[in-house]
């Protein structure tokens, strides 16, 4: 059982989340703050006092990546294993640390100081090779600060005196237009939306003709509008405006930019839509990636309380209150998705639901729930200022305003650039200093790959639609590796909820390391076809109707890449029987042709 002092610390967190199992994420988080990792006496003692089954918290914590049932190391160190990691040597790098300290990947040393493991992308696509410590993310690796961090691990150093340039993130940001340029007051959108009243404001929001920028797509309004008529339960008759920061994308990080240097302008779109809505309540949900944006963020949201811009009587109007909570997730790519990261939010594993209903009738605790993008709820907060008019004159007809585009990868200037939409793919390439590239990788892994020939295509949802990530690959990459890349991140990123999800990305991925192992044949790549299109269909949410989106993009575009590597055009078995037998011929002493079975076999394969 626990001891006295380790009650005493889940008890603050017991009540800081009011015992409320709905919290369930937040507490194991900060309970596993304590331990390193959920002692199975804490599990227990929040089973008792959440009145919730032992195995149904061990459910939820089973399901985070960020959350441990078994011990880590103290120092939990996890390499970020984005494509353009790889492209920056992340490997190598952390081949280097395993090395130094002695310790093999995903195991803890002997000594329980330090794990070593990698993880999904970690938003840092823009100064990497980067890995997360004890979840403060370290960017900018090179050999020498490997050293370094080895050396400060080894003298047990805490993190509070490492070296502090060693944690700093850079905005990177390259190219500004309305959001970036900084022409806005804190505050001036919601006085402004108050000023119009809400009808007003939701006349302003359809005019824009804003579309989300998550990536879907959706129109704001719409989601707006039937979030404001639809009841809500009559028991609670609360509705929530709910920002989607949990940035898992690969290769996206322009939500960690607004929300360091932009989150008075994300907090006043919330305010604006809990106006134009009917919401008094807003809630955040902060990948756990960007742990460290949490105290400015709570920071922030404290001198908004003061300033009453948030609380009872937002700026001074009688009737209309509203404040804002923050969530941090613990590592799952699929609760992006607006359902999985609602359950995520109400404390349990983050499945996305059977839709309809919808968010905007049933979300939240099942109340009328608007789920926007970051960058939505900026664009939200202009539009109250300047008029849905002001921002539908920017962009294109079905895609009006700007845009904001994470550029990694083969560039020379990485980082954050806003454009107006139908702005060409070129000219991007030209404005970040791309000057080979072979492929862009538009929208991320479940995005679309653009080959040269397709250039002179244009970011807007009529063309080319975008969530924001746009990676960039030189002629001298391996566009085979890059598919192969994005095939392990769904593989592990599948919640593993639905069949065809769960079995047919683990089956791509394998299908891929056989063809990277050179025992690929025509009927992988025709598995693999296949397998697209059961998924496609019978998938249940969109990360599986899109594992193998880049895949085929690859297959189609970059198909030599993979046939060099095929064995043959027939079925070729993944296990090689000569391999296999190498060690017996040595102990044997023997090399003559009879003692090569499987050459034997394949070559009489080949004849027949
Ligand atoms: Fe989960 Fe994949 Fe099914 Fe989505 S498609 S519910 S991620 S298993």
């Amino acid at each position: 059982m626990l001891d006295s002092n380790h009650s005493s610390y889940l008890d603050p967190i017991l009540i800081r989340h009011a015992h409320q199992p709905r919290n369930l994420v937040q507490i194991l988080r900060e309970a596993q703050e304590h331990f390193g990792y959920l002692h199975p006496d804490a599990i227990d003692y929040l089973s008792e006092k959440l009145k919730w089954p032992r195995a149904r918290i061990e459910g939820v914590a089973g399901f985070y990546s960020f959350l441990h049932l078994q011990p880590c190391g103290k120092y939990r160190v996890l390499f970020s294993d984005n494509i353009t990691d790889r492209m920056l040597g992340n490997q190598a790098l952390m081949e280097r640390m395993c090395r130094n300290l002695w310790v093999e990947p995903g195991k803890i040393s002997e000594d329980g100081l330090v794990s070593i493991d990698t993880t999904s992308c970690t938003g840092m696509c823009d100064q990497g090779p980067a890995l997360l410590v004890n979840g403060r993310a370290i960017t900018r690796l090179s050999a020498e600060r490997i050293d370094r961090i080895c050396e400060l691990i080894r003298a047990n150093t805490p993190l509070t005196d490492w070296p502090p340039e060693y944690f700093v993130v850079e905005d990177n940001i390259r190219r500004r237009d309305v959001l970036l340029s900084g022409d806005w007051h804190v505050g001036e959108a919601i006085r402004a939306a108050i000023a119009r009243g809400a009808e007003a404001m939701m006349a302003e929001m359809k005019l824009s003709n804003l579309r989300g920028r998550g990536g879907a797509g959706f129109t704001t309004a719409i989601k707006w509008e039937s979030a404001r008529v639809a009841p809500c339960q009559p028991d609670n008759p609360m509705r929530y405006i709910i920002c989607n920061a949990d940035e898992g994308e690969p290769g996206t990080f322009k939500d960690r930019v607004l929300l360091t240097s932009y989150a008075d302008l994300v907090f006043d779109g919330m305010t604006v839509a809990g106006f134009a809505v009917g919401a008094a309540k807003g809630l955040v949900y902060l990948r756990g990636e960007y742990l460290y944006l949490l105290p400015a963020l709570q920071a922030n949201l404290d001198g908004r309380r003061c300033n009453g811009l948030l609380g009872t009587a937002v700026c001074g109007q009688a009737g209309f209150d509203f404040d804002i909570e923050i969530h941090v997730g613990a590592g799952a790519y699929v609760c992006g998705e607006e359902t999985a990261l609602i359950e995520s939010l109400e404390g349990k594993r983050g499945v996305p639901r059977v839709r309809p209903p919808f968010p905007v009738t049933y979300g939240y605790l099942g109340q009328p729930s608007v789920v926007n993008n970051v960058e939505t709820l900026c664009k939200a907060a202009l539009i109250a200022q300047k008029g849905g008019a002001w921002y539908a004159s920017l962009g294109t007809k079905q895609s009006t305003g700007t845009k904001l585009l994470s550029i990694s990868g083969d560039v020379e200037n990485p980082g954050i650039y806003e454009y107006a939409f139908g702005v060409s793919v070129t000219q991007v390439l030209n404005d970040c200093g791309a000057g080979n590239a072979q492929a862009v990788q538009v929208s991320g892994a479940s995005g679309i790959c653009l080959a040269t020939h397709e250039f002179a295509r244009h970011i807007s949802f009529e063309d080319v639609p975008t969530a924001g990530a746009f990676m960039v690959f030189g002629a001298h990459r391996d566009m085979f590796e890059v598919a192969r890349n994005f095939s392990h991140f769904f593989a592990h990123e599948s919640c593993g909820f639905c069949t065809p999800c769960r079995v047919g990305t683990t089956l791509v991925a394998n299908f891929m390391d056989k063809i990277a192992n050179e025992h690929g044949s025509q009927y992988e790549i025709n598995e693999i076809f296949k397998i697209h299109r059961l998924m496609n269909v019978a998938s249940h949410c969109g990360l599986g109707q899109a594992a193998c989106n880049p895949i085929i993009d690859t297959l189609l575009k970059f198909r030599p890449a993979y046939e060099r590597r095929l064995r043959s055009l027939d079925f070729e078995p993944s296990f090689d029987l000569d391999e296999a037998l190498a060690a017996a011929r040595q102990m044997t002493g023997r090399d003559d042709p009879g003692a090569h079975f499987g050459l034997q076999a394949r070559e009489q394969g080949v004849q027949s």
